[in-house]
Parts: C-alpha cells; structure tokens; sequence
C-alpha cells in the first residue's frame, strides 16, 4: 500500500503581529483525493483492511464526512464496495457526498437514532450473504486512528529536530478527539512539556474532553503503557469556547478568518472545521496573552468543504 504521509508537507511559517510564530502542517496536502487527517487515519484501516483479506467496507458518516469521501475512494480504488450509514438531519448534497456517489459507494441514510442498529443489520446481512465486510467507525474513530496521529506527532518532533524549533503549542479542530487523542499520546510517552489545544469544532465539554481521554486510556493500554490518570487529566486541553451554534454552523469572525487565510497565505480552510480551530486559536492567544511563542496549527483538511462555502466569500 502506498504511504502517503511521509511524503507530506513541511510546515509553513508565519509571522504574526502579537510576536509569536505562527506554523502550519498541511495535514491537508497529503497525496490522496484532497487529504486531511482522515486520508492519514484511513490508510492505516486499508492496511488491515489488505492483510485481513476483507472484501468491502462499512462506515458512518453525514453528507459532509470528509472521511467517508477518503474512504469512498480508497475502497473503490482498491475494487471493493463501500456501504456508507448516514444521519438523515445531515444529508444535504454537498461535494464530499458527490463524490461518495462518483466512487460508487451506497448511501443509506436514516434518523440519527437509528443509525447503530442500521450500521449491524448491513453487518448482518452482507455476512449472512458470504460477503467478510470491514467496519470503519465514523471519523476514524478507535486505537488505529490514534495510532495515526502518534505518528503524526514523531513526524513533527523530526521536523523540530531537523530545524532545531519547539513549538510551545499545537493547535486543531477537534471533533470525534482522534486526532487529538494520538498527538496527545505521543506527547505522553516522550514526556515533553507543550500545549496540545484542542479546539472543538462541536461537542462541549465535559462530554467532548472525556471521549478524548477515553481515547488516550484506550491507545496507552492497549501499547501497554503505564501513564497516571493525572498526567492524561493534564494534557487533555479541549476548549469549547468556539463551537458557535454547533456542528456546520458557523460563529461570527469565521468567513473573515477564511477570507484572510486565503488572500494572505493562499490556504484555503473551511467553516466546519480549520476556519473554527484557527479562529479559536487567534481568540485563545489573545485571552492567555501568549507572545513570544512558536505555535503550531496542524491544518486537518477538508478542502471540499471549502468549496461548498466560497459563495459566501465573494459576497463579502
Ligand atoms: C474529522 C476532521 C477533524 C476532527 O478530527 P477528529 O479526529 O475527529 O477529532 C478536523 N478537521 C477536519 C478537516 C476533519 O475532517
């Protein structure tokens, strides 16, 4: 299986007015169908998905799901079929879904709470039919997934290493907690002093902040890792400051940080997710009065939903 990830960019530095500087990691310009971290997670499902013999895939997601996009098309790309539950309340056309559809993948949506029971009995009958289906969880979401961003995190110590930085923060949009769970975790079993900020992009607190923890305890044992409770409780940093009205929707200061991002540095973001963590990182430093720092924001893609947005960027 091709890997990706190594081949990813370098961050980018920028510099602020209020004396920090600023990287990005382009999580978003991993080499497949518009990266992001679910085109680092999946690659590392589709590895055991290989060794495993499976002959098609089922997963979670809206119609938004940058995941279900990247598993669409490496499940196509590998001649196997995908069966994708969806939430009704979240099933707008939108390119992400477009594509789902090009790859050949079969939407199902049903009401929120009906998706469980929807996801086993497609489990159930694809079995029944002779058929070895792999499950993906939404996002994701589980100890592969963390395991993608543990390695994330070498990858940026490297990159620390290579260009003698430490970066005092590590800023992103954090939704399911995966990605923050893994970067958290590395951070953990090399025993470094930063600031992992996760920046919630829906959930609040203390919901939000326990499903990342769980996920850390869940890594860490299954490594067999012994970390105190204390030190996880430490490092688990969720702010839900700026979740605005929710998941998708959007709070004030978000098109103009669009906007801004793409005119200066030429990277586009979006309302969902990196716009949301970028905006609550610029907040976060001002509140604290961070200055002087090196912070990293770890640009986690979406880019298609970029493009479902840039209408409201040309009317501003
Ligand atoms: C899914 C997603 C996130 C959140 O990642 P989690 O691991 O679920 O917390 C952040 N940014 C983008 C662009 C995403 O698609």
């Amino acid at each position: 299986m091709d890997d990706y990830t190594d081949r990813n960019g370098t961050p980018l530095y920028v510099l602020t007015k209020d004396c920090n500087d600023i990287y990005i990691k382009r999580e978003d310009m991993i080499p497949f169908c518009f990266g992001g971290n679910k085109a680092r997670k999946a690659q590392y499902f589709f590895r055991e998905i290989g060794a495993g013999g499976y002959d098609c895939v089922v997963t979670y997601g809206s119609s938004s799901s940058n995941h279900c996009r990247v598993v669409s098309n490496m499940t196509a790309s590998r001649g196997l079929k995908c069966y994708i539950i969806g939430p009704q309340e979240a099933s707008e056309p939108t390119y992400n879904s477009r594509m789902m559809e090009l790859f050949g993948a079969e939407i199902t949506t049903v009401p929120v709470k009906e998706v469980h029971d929807t996801i086993e009995a497609k489990l159930q009958t694809l079995r029944d039919s002779g058929m070895r289906p792999y499950f993906i969880p939404g996002g994701g979401h589980g100890n592969l997934g963390t395991q993608a961003y543990v390695d994330c995190y070498d990858e940026i110590r490297s990159w620390e290493k290579a260009h003698d930085v430490f970066f005092d923060y590590i800023f992103l949009a954090s939704g399911t907690g995966t990605t923050q769970a893994g970067l958290v975790c590395g951070q953990l079993m090399h025993q470094e002093k930063r600031k992992i900020v996760g920046i919630s992009v829906a959930r609040k607190c203390p919901y939000g902040r326990d499903v990342v923890m769980e996920s850390i305890s869940d890594y860490l044992e299954q490594r067999g890792c012994v970390i105190h409770r204390e030190a996880v409780e430490e490092h688990t940093i969720f702010l839900d400051d700026y979740t605005g009205d929710g998941y998708g929707k959007e709070n004030s200061g978000i098109t103009d940080v669009i906007w801004k991002s793409l005119l200066q540095y030429g990277i586009p973001m979006d309302s969902t997710y990196t716009a949301k963590a970028f905006y609550g990182m610029l907040q976060y430093v001002k509140r604290e009065k961070i200055t002087g720092r090196n912070l990293l924001f770890i640009h986690t893609g979406g880019t298609p939903l970029f493009f479902d947005g840039i209408g409201k960027l040309t009317s501003t």
